[in-house]
């Protein structure tokens, strides 16, 4: 399992990229719906710690889930 960010809630704060202990977090290509840039979790190399839910400033920007329909990859 893995967390999920939620593309067009995510603000592109970015303070869950310096929190995860294995770097699985990375940016997104072009803007979300917000008009701002996001972010997304690799589930292959998540290990589903909870730390970037703990982090985020931005309610329901991370769920601690894999939806994969939720989250905008690359
Ligand atoms: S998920 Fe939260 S902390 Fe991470 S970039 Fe998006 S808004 Fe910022
Ligand atoms: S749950 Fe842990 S390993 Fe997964 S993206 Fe968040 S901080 Fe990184």
């Amino acid at each position: 399992m893995a967390h999920t960010i939620v593309t067009n809630v995510c603000e592109g704060v970015a303070d869950c990229v310096d929190a995860c202990p294995v770097a699985c977090i990375h940016p997104g290509k072009g803007a979300n719906k917000k008009g701002l840039g996001f972010f997304w979790i690799n589930a292959d190399t998540c290990i589903d710690c909870g730390i970037c839910l703990q982090v985020c400033p931005v309610q329901g920007a991370i769920l601690a889930e894999e939806r994969p329909e939720l989250q905008q990859v690359g």
